[in-house]
Formats: structure tokens, sequence, C-alpha cells
């Protein structure tokens, strides 16, 4: 499900030169790292929550095909209904069946990535179901019709003027200059697609495998109304987010806000049960006789990953968007630059297991592996690791992007390996680099104008002139000093 077919560097380009779009996403990461800091910082015990965290998973997906059978038994002992789906076509068939057996015509929806990444709202509009997002950031992005750029924040590429210019235009209004004239527009419109919708659609954030409980976070309230205004909710949950135990929600609803929104708890957390019951229902005039609850098990891809023990660990993945926020690449090409459906370092680890490394290979190349998302994930992934693995399969596989690198960059890694391998060379190279630099510098920087082999690279960043002497000698000097 590419979004766009050109090269990522292409894509990256067009990125970076998007005046508009370097704003949005530096005022939005900015705002998520400084808030996830301030929240991390007030929870004394956060790495051991952290190692709690993983634990927990890795021993889930260890153990995926048990937890999964309890998860169906008790959702079915609660009276929901199951459906296994291999393929995201499954997950569309079984759906879309559901809706005409049901008469259902148009469904409101939550932001879900599962149903992001097999393009639902595609099929059902092919089959002439009207999906509507109900998150803000999912409607904005569904009105512009384009792809989320963010795990958590969708249309974190827009400013709020663009959305003011989006609305006036799409939904005939006029343009509203403040943030809640813009979410009172869309809380107006959405307020009748809930009343008037056959079915409610929605991810998960967990799948608790003891109670067969569905748990949600959110913000907005949307999950509320889509999961209990509609008779049908059906909940698209990917196969890695069951975890065992009731308890270790506990683990995962403190790490969960905090990495991803930086708040200490989300606005609301639903945990869900199985179909409302009659003891559950407002008795009037539109209240529908019965609820159904439907939990589609999605695959796609997902058993594949499982079955690599290198690469497995993606799937402890609690979906947060903190690695997006904290990654020098993600932060100057944002999330559609990257041509799959789930950006950042995540993206690039896990598109190209889902989509094949023929496909998205170029992907875990976008990367400086500085280790910011490891640090940053609160599952500790090891997600530099696993950008280095997929670096060597891409290299392997006939046909991948690795194959295609420029010349010229290959040609300057060997280089610099063959020196780097060399001490004195080493030295001496760093000498006359050092100097050459001072000699290309203007106003302490070396830019693009001035440094025409490097104008890649220094196209879009300042290079900082080095200082005068190495750091060998710096440390030569120093190395007595305690
Ligand atoms: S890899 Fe970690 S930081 Fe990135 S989205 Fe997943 S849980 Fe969050």
């Amino acid at each position: 499900m590419s979004l766009v077919s050109p090269d990522l560097t292409e894509r990256s380009h067009t990125a970076l030169a998007d005046a508009t779009l370097q704003t949005a996403l530096k005022r939005a990461t900015d705002t998520f790292i400084e808030r996830r800091r301030e929240a991390v910082a007030g929870v004394p015990d956060w790495e051991a929550l952290r190692a709690r965290a993983r634990q927990i998973k890795e021993h889930t997906i260890n153990h995926l095909d048990y937890y999964l059978e309890q998860l169906v038994e008790q959702v079915t002992a609660l009276g929901g209904h199951v459906h296994w789906a291999r393929t995201g076509e499954d997950v569309s068939r079984y759906i879309i069946e559901l809706a005409r057996a049901r008469g259902v015509t148009s469904v409101v929806k939550s932001k879900s990535m599962a149903t992001e990444e097999i393009e639902l709202n595609h099929a059902l509009e092919a089959a002439g179901i009207r999906p509507v997002e109900t998150d803000l950031g999912e409607y904005i992005i569904q009105l512009a019709h384009e792809k989320p750029s963010h795990i958590i924040v969708p249309a974190i590429h827009k400013t709020r003027e663009q959305i003011a210019d989006l609305f006036a235009e799409k939904l005939k209004v006029g343009r509203a200059r403040e943030v809640e004239e813009i979410t009172a527009i869309a809380r107006a419109r959405l307020r009748h697609e809930f009343l008037s919708a056959g079915m409610g659609i929605t991810g998960a954030n967990f799948a608790v495998a003891e109670t067969g409980t569905i748990v949600l976070v959110e913000n907005e309230g949307n999950i509320r109304l889509s999961t209990q205004v509609p008779p049908i909710h059906v909940a698209v949950v990917g196969i890695e987010k069951v975890i065992p135990r009731f308890a270790d929600l506990s683990v995962f609803l403190r790490l969960l806000p905090r990495s991803g929104t930086g708040q200490k708890q989300t606005a609301y957390v639903s945990f869900l049960n199985g179909p409302r019951q009659q003891t559950e229902i407002a008795h009037d005039s539109n209240s529908p006789n019965e609820f159904e609850f439907h939990l589609v098990l999605m695959d796609n891809g997902r058993t594949r990953i499982l079955a690599d023990e290198q690469l497995r660990e993606s799937l402890y993945c609690i979906r947060c968007g903190a690695c997006l926020n904290v990654c020098p690449v993600y932060q100057k090409i944002g999330g559609q630059a990257y041509g799959w459906i789930y950006p950042g370092p995540i993206g690039a680890v896990i598109s190209p297991q889902l989509q094949g490394l023929k496909q998205a290979g170029e992907l875990p190349f976008a990367s400086s592996l500085c280790g910011a998302c490891r640090d940053a994930c609160p599952v500790a992934i090891n997600l530099p690791d696993m950008l280095l693995a997929l670096r060597a399969k891409a290299k392997e596989t006939e046909g991948a992007h690795a194959g295609r690198r420029k010349l010229g960059e290959s040609m300057a890694m060997r280089v610099y390996a063959a020196t780097a391998q060399r001490p004195k060379l080493f030295v001496a190279v760093g000498a006359m680099v050092r100097r050459i630099s001072r000699l290309l510098a203007k106003g302490g920087k070396i830019t693009s104008a001035h440094v025409s082999p490097l104008d890649e690279w220094t196209r879009y960043r300042d290079l900082p002139v080095p200082t005068g002497r190495s750091f060998r000698a710096w440390w030569q000097e120093h190395k007595g000093d305690e």
C-alpha cells in the first residue's frame, strides 16, 4: 500500500523544500519532546517500568498462540464474535459482508493504524459503504484525501491555517481563526454521523487475554461514541496487541500516554467487555434493541515477523509515536516522505517486513543510527540494531534499494573505512579536512554554496566549522585530568 511511488530521496527533497511543512514539523516535534521529557521526569521508576513492559511483551510474543486462544475464549464467552483474518483483504471482506448483512451504509471510524495499514476505507467505499473518520486529525486528512503522517497525530504536517482553509473549502463554512472554532465545526458535523451510522470501527491499544477486554485510549471522546452509539462495534486488532493480564495495563497505561502525548493519562480510557448489554442500553426511541461486538484479529504479515528471531522485537511496539518525534530524519522529512503508512524509525523497521524488502528496502537506510529512538521507546525496542539487520538483508536481496545505492556514496564509505583503519593516515587526513573546512567557511558555517560535492548534505543543514585542533590532541592534553 504505497502512498506515492517515487523513491525516498525524491520524496525527502520535496518535504525539505516545503517551508510550511518544516514549520509544522518543528513546532509539533519540539512540543512533544518537551512534554514527554516533563512527563517522564515525574516518574522515578521510569526505567524499571520500561524494563517491565519489555518483559511482558517479550513473554507474550513468545507465547502468542496461547494468549490469543485465551483472548478468543474470553471474548466469545462475553458474547462477542471473533474472526481471524490472515490478510488485509480478509479483514475488509469480513466487515463488508457484515455491513451488507445488517443493511449498514455508513460507518464511523476512530483512529486506527491497523485499518490504515490495510486501506479499509478504500475497500468500504468501493463496496458502497461510506466511512467517516471521527478523530479530528483523521477527519482532516480524510477531507484532504491524504494519508496520516504520524502514528498518533495524523495531521501533524498541517498548520492551523491550512486546516482552516481546508474546512472552508470542503465544508463550505466561514474561515475559522482559532483552534476552538475548527474543533467546533468538526464536532457539529460528526455528531450527526455518530447518530446515523450503522457500525463503529475501531482498533485497540491493548486486548487483554485474561478478561477479553479491549482497551482504547483517546483524548477526544470519539471512540466512546463510535463504540457506544451504533449498534455494531467492530475492533480490528493486530495479533501483537494482546497482553496477558488486566494487571499488566498498570504498566502500559503509565508508559503510553507519557511517551505519546506527554500526558499522565489520556482524557478517556475505555475498557470494553463484549457487546453492550441490555442493562447498559439507554432506552429511548433511537436505541437499537441489540448491540453486537466483532473482534477481527489481523495477521497481515505479523506471523512472518514473529518467525524472525532477530526482528521479532518489532512486535513489542505499542504505537506511541515517541521514536518519530525524536528521530532527526523524521523531524526533517515528516511521515509522508517515508511512502508507507508507518513512518519514522518503527516504520523503517516494520514496513520492509510487512511490504517486503523489494518494496520498502530503502527505508532502513533513512536513519542516522543515533539511537535516540531506542532511548525514547517505552518498550526499549532496539530499533538501531534492527535497522542494521534490515540493511544487511536489503543488501542481500536482489533488486532491493541497497543494490542501487549511488556509486559515489559507496566509494566514499570505502575510502573512509580504509582511512579509519590507519591511525596515522586518519590523523593526517583529519588535519587536512579541518584546514580546508576553515578556508571554505563563512560566518562560522560551511554552507552548500561553497562545497559542491557535499551539496546534498549541506543544502538543508549548516555544517559547523571544525575547531582548530582534533579530539586526539585535546585528549592527549586532558587524559590525566580527573
Ligand atoms: S517503537 Fe517504541 S517508541 Fe516507536 S512507536 Fe513503537 S513503542 Fe513507541
